[in-house]
Order: C-alpha cells, then sequence, then structure tokens
C-alpha cells in the first residue's frame, strides 16, 4: 500500500531511541521517483534535474535552507534512505557549508557499513563534538523537509542531527547553553505540542491550506529568490497559477519556477493566503497585512 500524505493513521511515528537499523530494513521498499517514476520529467525545474542527477550519481542531495531574520539556515539529505536505506538527516542552525559536510560525513559512515546507533553519540561529525540522532516526526516534514516529500512522494524516515554547546551540553540537558536551544527546533516531539515561534507557524504544521499541493510550481521573482528582495505581492491568475512578486513590473526573464511548499515554508507571511481566490491578487498594505481584491479586467 502507497502511503500518500494526509494524516494516515499506518503511518509509522518513532520514539526517541527506539529506532534501528533493523526496523529500517523492514520497511517497505521505497517509492521514490527514481524506483516509480511519475513521467512528470518535463516538468521538473533545474532545481529537481540537479537533485535527481546527484541521488543517482552521488547517493544524495543536500537541501540547503538559507538564514532569515530570526530564523536560522537548516539543511537535509534527500536520498541517503533510497541509497542505502538509512533515514535522510536534517540539521539546523549552524553555518550551512558545514552542516552540508556533516550531513555528508554521517551519509559516508552509513556506506562504509558503520551506521550511527539509537542514543548513542555519534563522533568524528564535529570535531570534539559527538552529535546525537533523534527521528523527526513527520508533522514537520511538510513545513521543514518538503523536497524530501517531492522525492518520496510516500513517508520516509528522517533523523535530525542536534548538537551540544560548547560543553557538551544537549538542548534537553539542564543548563544547556541559549543558543544550542533557540537555534534547533524539537522535531521529535510532534508539531502541534510546540509553541509557535520560529519554526512553528500558526497552524501551518498541522494542516495545508493552500489549495494546490506543496509540488506545485509557481512562478517567483528573481528578484525574491537572488537578491533578497521582499514578497509583497502574490497574484492567483485566472489561469490558476501562482505568482509571488516584490511588487515591481516583471517580465518574462525575471521570473523562475518553485515549488509551493518551498515558498510556503520560506515564506510564512504568506499562510492564510491559500484562500485566496482564481482572478485574485493581494499585497502587503501599509498596516503589514495582506490586501486581497480581484484582478482588474
Ligand atoms: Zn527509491
Amino acid at each position: 500500500m502507497v502511503r500518500r500524505w494526509g494524516g494516515d493513521s499506518a503511518t509509522p511515528v518513532w520514539e526517541v531511541n527506539t529506532w534501528s537499523v533493523a526496523a529500517f530494513n523492514a520497511l517497505p521498499a521505497c517509492e521514490c521517483r527514481i524506483h516509480n517514476p511519475v513521467g512528470d520529467d518535463a516538468e521538473w525545474t533545474d532545481g529537481d534535474r540537479k537533485l535527481m542527477s546527484d541521488v543517482t550519481g552521488y547517493g544524495w542531495h543536500n537541501v540547503g535552507i538559507t538564514p532569515r531574520p530570526g530564523q536560522p539556515s537548516w539543511v537535509f539529505s534527500v536520498g541517503v534512505w533510497h541509497t542505502l536505506r538509512f533515514p535522510e538527516v536534517a540539521m539546523f542552525g549552524l553555518q550551512m557549508t558545514d552542516m552540508g559536510m556533516w550531513i555528508n560525513a554521517i551519509g559516508e559512515q552509513v556506506r562504509a557499513g558503520r551506521p550511527p546507533e539509537p542514543g548513542v553519540p555519534v563522533v568524528g561529525v564535529i570535531e570534539g563534538f559527538p552529535v546525537e540522532l533523534r527521528p523527526v516526526h513527520q508533522s514537520w516534514y511538510r513545513d521543514l523537509l518538503g523536497y524530501g516529500m517531492w522525492f518520496y512522494r510516500a513517508w520516509f524516515p528522517v533523523l535530525q542531527i542536534v548538537w551540544p554547546d560548547r560543553n557538551g551540553l544537549f538542548p534537553w540537558d539542564e543548563g544547556a547553553g541559549e543558543r544550542c536551544r533557540r537555534d534547533q527546533p524539537v522535531l521529535w516531539r510532534p508539531a502541534e505540542e510546540q509553541p509557535l515561534g520560529q519554526w512553528r507557524y500558526g497552524e501551518r504544521g498541522l494542516d495545508w491550506l493552500w489549495p494546490d499541493a506543496p509540488d506545485r510550481k509557481v512562478f517567483v521573482s528573481k528578484r525574491i529568490t537572488d537578491e533578497g528582495y521582499a514578497l509583497t505581492y502574490v497574484v492567483h491568475d485566472r489561469d490558476g497559477d501562482w505568482q509571488f512578486l516584490d511588487g515591481a513590473t516583471v517580465s518574462k526573464g525575471d521570473v523562475v519556477v518553485a515549488h509551493l511548499g518551498d515558498m510556503a515554508s520560506r515564506f510564512p507571511t504568506t499562510n492564510g493566503l491559500g484562500g485566496l481566490p482564481v482572478g485574485w491578487h493581494a499585497w502587503i498594505g501599509p498596516l503589514g497585512d495582506w490586501i486581497r481584491a480581484p484582478i482588474p479586467r
């Protein structure tokens, strides 16, 4: 049976330190886009093609989410589960290049036949600082690991690499440093148990409020993706297409294609625009909230 997204109660939930390599091996075969091609290759973005070729050529692809004010960056692998039958790994709150390197170090340990064990600090990832791996609750996938959902199209296991503070204390240890608590989400607990904050916005972790699937292609101004311009104008075209813009005029060469799920995670201010009817647009008004109106004919 294919486990799709949408609250299937058969989806396994891993408790802290109860995961094991044997349990992963007992799971059904991966239903990813390589094992089960979807046939939508013609619609892939350059990013999609890069991800697929990295998984095929190297074993996995690391997705990096750049930091924003009030939110640290994070990096997660896509392909480790497909290639090595070991969970994907995700890391939060440090330099993106370092996190990518450390994720690769864990992948290489698995590839060399030395997979990490539950509850045993993993050495050799960060020099001098053993890290711990904890299973990620699926309530977080949509917000934080959307590209993995695009690739696997069904549930897949993920472990969070949790790093300690300078004294070797983990976020769950008494007296742990503020930064190590603040810059790492607690993904081994369900999202709904946790306060709203930098990793969780409104009910977004629980309900997908957009009328289209997270892998829906949308158009985004390059000024937003490449130059850090603010997202201030959203168009839900009469043909159903979504455009995420910065308010300045755009021509065809000014936009790139992205996934709706990716945009929703990167721009939590768009939460609530899912109800924008076809043929409407919305812009940020003087009070900072979205003003909605039909697109003039
Ligand atoms: Zn696969």
